[in-house]
């Protein structure tokens, strides 16, 4: 690959979401017509099925994750309440199964919070008091040239790529360093789900490689 940015003629694959819409539904909201009994309005909504402990022969990654457990979380069958404990964590704008992880799962941005104290003041590492200055625009675009992606080139943006599409991924380096301190190329660690929907939200293009498809980092 010679990809010096988050963009390359790589097909995004079928995992790509383009999903903008919300996805709350009103249609779950219970019925009710004078006098007559609507069947099953009383029972409750269904709950999410809670996780299931993964499997101990299986491999577990550097946050003690499973790929079962990320796919299950991928396809839905573990909902977002059920595994995020920092309340920011949100699906909208995931594009793989490895980014379905919350910040305080990620080893690394839960012993930040815990090492620097910040803990007891935050509950998510997107709350943190240096998230913001770390992530600005201004910033990133002049550490850009700092950092090296992973086939060992500069960032630069390239033609056809936008600016904002070029910032996240300058973001991600740069907040893995921020979390992680320097780890080589071929170390790479998918961020948690509340970075990837903030930096999403914040840097919006409408398209998200994603970190599955080894671009967005
Ligand atoms: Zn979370
Ligand atoms: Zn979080």
């Amino acid at each position: 690959m010679s990809s010096d940015s988050d963009s390359s003629s790589e097909s995004c694959g079928s995992s790509e979401r383009m999903d903008w819409e919300h996805s709350e539904s009103s249609d779950s909201e219970a019925i009710r017509i004078d006098g007559v009994i609507v069947p099953y309005q009383d029972e409750p909504l269904a709950d999410c099925i809670e996780e299931e402990s993964s499997n101990a022969s299986e491999e577990t990654d550097n946050d003690g994750l499973s790929p079962s457990t990320l796919e299950a979380r991928f396809e839905g069958n573990a909902c977002v309440d059920s595994w995020c404990q920092c309340e920011q964590c949100n699906n909208e704008l995931l594009v793989g199964a490895l980014e379905f992880r919350c910040c305080r799962e990620v080893t690394n941005s839960s012993a930040k919070m815990l090492f620097d104290g910040s803990i007891e003041r935050i509950k998510c590492i997107t709350e943190h008091e240096d998230y913001d200055a770390i992530t600005n625009r201004a910033v990133l675009l002049q550490v850009a040239p700092l950092l090296r992606n992973q086939d060992g080139g500069i960032y630069r943006r390239r033609n056809g790529v936008s600016e904002n599409e070029f910032i996240r991924a300058v973001a991600y380096r740069w907040i893995t360093r921020w979390l992680c301190g320097y780890i080589g190329r071929d170390n790479r660690r998918p961020l948690p789900a509340c970075v990837y929907h903030s930096k999403r939200k914040k840097y919006n293009t409408r398209q998200h490689k994603g970190y599955a498809n080894f671009q967005e980092h």
